[in-house]
């Protein structure tokens, strides 16, 4: 976490939908970069991402607009949606958050160009991918 950030533009860039949960960013930003080979995540956050995501009824565009702009602009190259252990902005129990997780991942990948995965944040904090 010491290096000066690459201005070349050839860094590798992951895009993430995240909670706004502050215990959830470093886990995921680590478990991205070990993960997919990544140098830095652009981080969109929500209250319960994944339940927001899901839900069929609240719009996304805006979430979008800002997909596109870190694929578009920073050129990421995955998009990772991320559900986390005890959300207070949606308490959920965890096969609820998965199956989330997994409406989420299917909405996305509608209009993504980019890979689509699904992150479970454990109840240690440690990022564990969801098979879908
Ligand atoms: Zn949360």
């Amino acid at each position: 976490m010491d290096k000066k950030p690459d201005q070349s533009g050839s860094d590798r860039r992951a895009v993430c939908l995240n909670c706004i949960d502050g215990r959830a960013q470093i886990p995921a930003i680590h478990w991205i970069m070990e993960n997919h080979g990544i140098d830095y995540v652009d981080m969109i956050t929500e209250p319960g991402m994944n339940g927001l995501l899901a839900d069929p009824d609240r719009p996304i565009d805006e979430i979008q607009r800002k997909i596109r702009l870190s694929i578009d602009v920073n050129k990421a190259s995955v998009l990772v949606v991320v559900g986390h252990y005890d959300c207070r902005g949606n308490p959920v129990d965890e096969s609820e958050h998965k199956r989330q997780l997994s409406s989420a991942v299917a909405r996305l990948r509608k209009e993504c160009p980019i890979p689509v995965v699904a992150l479970w944040i454990t109840a240690d904090w440690t990022g564990e991918q969801v098979t879908l």
